[in-house]
């Protein structure tokens, strides 16, 4: 068993832990996994030492924002996983699909009455904040939220980073102490808890276990009132699909990252995002993979605290390139949106940026495109169009794509404010790994966050610009326009 690192877990009231509960309830917001899991290897701590059964609870409410068939039938997938995995393990799962918005209120309350101690997940962003400030009002029990969102335990960085090579010195300063605690990659194996636990009748009668292999097949989302607009794509949520796409990865895109990552055509990027978002893979597990193909131990490492984007891991360019993404710049969005409450707002952006936008206001714009323009890729630009296209029917946009697909919002929208608006609306509503931090940093990267000033330009201001025949020029784009385009 795994001791988990004392900061990532708080404590979200001053209750107790119950010895005499029945059982330890592990209540699954946001790292949706059985394995590579801090919050497992919490609850299991508790479990062993009161020698108490654990109860996985893992609910999917339908009234949240951008809720869709797409989002719901991903998270689902992850569900159906969980369900097969647990039925030849001790812990008992429950897993609880909300058929109308409000109707599993009560739900948690019920099951931590009868608890010994709830630990729950904590994630910066979207609905989980929510979710663990209505847990602060638990008084039945102590409840915990633990952290497993990176590398860097989000409470171990003291203050926010205006950009990448600040955090990129932290990260060198402080890493290093914590690649020593990873979580168990499986947990649940050889966990010696009790078995015996049945989750109380008068609970499942009010509230009943979803059928989470019913709910797989094709059309029975329909019942739900969720946006059947936004259909699943051929993205199949869950771990072992990550863990298939982790090794094809490490395989055949890592060799190529640095070189080919850029190119829509060449396939080198991981795809990962939307299984880290969902929960569903770990970023512990996909570095341990890369540790494990570059043949690195800790001794490796430099001991020269630069900030350069190479030769601090002490692993080849492709593994350091790929790092970089995965910790320096996925981190620096969890710790952002740590810190700041109003990261979905225009007005956080960096002063700099604020006023340089707001000095080009005024200037003439050749094209201005409302959302619904947008979003059916109406625009005179055959590059973007396509990218948006890729969005709508796939739920993602290849990560080059995505900073000139941000870039021209912001280019043909009548104000920076609306761009960034319409950005979050796009992003959130139909990418497959939206709502994440990421998603808010990506989006406020666009327009100056962790970025520098650059020389001025009409609309963009100071603010870093992108043009179409760039980008046609840097990359291949044959077959991704041949798929995507008209
Ligand atoms: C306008 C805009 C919107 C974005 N929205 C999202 C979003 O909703 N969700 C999301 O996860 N990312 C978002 N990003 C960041 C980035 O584009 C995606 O993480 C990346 O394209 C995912 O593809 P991949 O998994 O193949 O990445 P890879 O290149 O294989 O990188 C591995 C992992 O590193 C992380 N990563 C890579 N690039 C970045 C980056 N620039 N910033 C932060 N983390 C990064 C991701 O977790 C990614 O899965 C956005 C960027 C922009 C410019």
């Amino acid at each position: 068993m795994t001791r988990v690192p004392e900061v990532r877990v708080s404590a979200l009231n001053d209750q107790e832990v119950r010895s005499d509960g029945e059982y330890i309830l592990y209540w699954m917001t946001a790292t949706r996994r059985l394995s590579w899991n801090y919050s497992i290897d919490r609850a299991l701590e508790h479990a062993e030492k009161l020698r108490k059964p654990l109860l996985i609870f893992e609910p999917l409410d339908v009234g949240y924002p951008w809720a869709s068939d797409r989002h719901h039938r991903s998270i689902i997938s992850g569900m159906n996983e969980h369900q097969k995995r647990l039925a030849s393990l001790s812990p008992g799962y429950y897993p609880y699909i909300e058929p109308q918005p409000g109707a599993g209120r009560g739900l948690l309350q019920a099951l931590a009455s009868r608890a010994c101690v709830v630990v729950t997940d904590d994630s910066p962003v979207f609905f989980t904040p929510k979710l663990t400030a209505s847990a602060r009002r638990l008084t039945c029990c102590r409840v915990e939220a633990v952290d497993s969102c990176g590398l860097l335990p989000i409470r171990a960085a003291d203050r926010n980073f205006v950009s990448a090579y600040q955090f990129r010195r932290f990260l060198q300063r402080t890493l290093p102490e914590h690649l020593e605690m990873l979580p168990d990659p499986d947990p649940l194996s050889g966990a010696k808890i009790p078995s015996s636990l049945s989750i109380p009748q008068d609970i499942t009668e009010q509230w009943h276990k979803a059928d989470t292999q019913l709910l797989q097949a094709q059309g029975t989302l329909f019942s739900l009132p969720i946006d059947h607009s936004i259909g699943p794509t051929p993205w199949r949520g869950g771990h072992a699909s990550g863990q298939r796409q982790l090794r094809r990865f490490i395989e055949t895109g890592l060799p190529r990252y640095g070189e080919e990552r850029n190119s829509p055509d060449s396939g080198a990027s991981s795809g990962l995002s939307p299984w880290l978002h969902h929960g569903h893979i770990s970023t512990h597990e996909i570095f341990a993979a890369v540790v494990e193909s570059e043949g690195w131990t800790p001794s490796d490492l430099s001991h020269k605290i630069d900030g350069r984007r190479s030769g601090w891991w002490g692993m080849t360019p492709n593994a350091e390139d790929f790092l970089d993404e995965l910790v320096t710049w996925r981190e620096l969005g969890f710790v952002f949106c740590s810190r700041e409450a109003r990261f979905d707002s225009y007005d956080t952006l960096p002063a700099w940026a604020l006023e340089t936008l707001e000095d080009h206001v005024g200037d003439t714009r050749k094209y201005v495109y409302t959302l619904e323009e947008f979003m059916t890729s109406s625009t005179h630009d055959e590059i973007w169009n396509a990218a948006q296209r890729q969005l709508v029917n796939e739920g993602i946009i290849h990560n080059y794509l995505r900073m000139f697909w941000g870039k021209k919002i912001l280019e043909w929208s009548a104000h920076p404010r609306k761009a960034f608006e319409t950005m979050i609306e796009l992003n959130n509503r139909f990418a497959l790994d939206g709502r994440d931090p990421n998603s808010y940093t990506g989006i406020s990267w666009v327009m100056g966050r962790f970025d520098r000033g650059w020389p001025e330009r009409p609309i963009y201001g100071k603010v870093r610009s992108m043009t179409s025949r760039a980008t046609r020029r840097k990359l291949k784009l044959r077959e991704y326009l041949v798929r995507w385009g008209a």
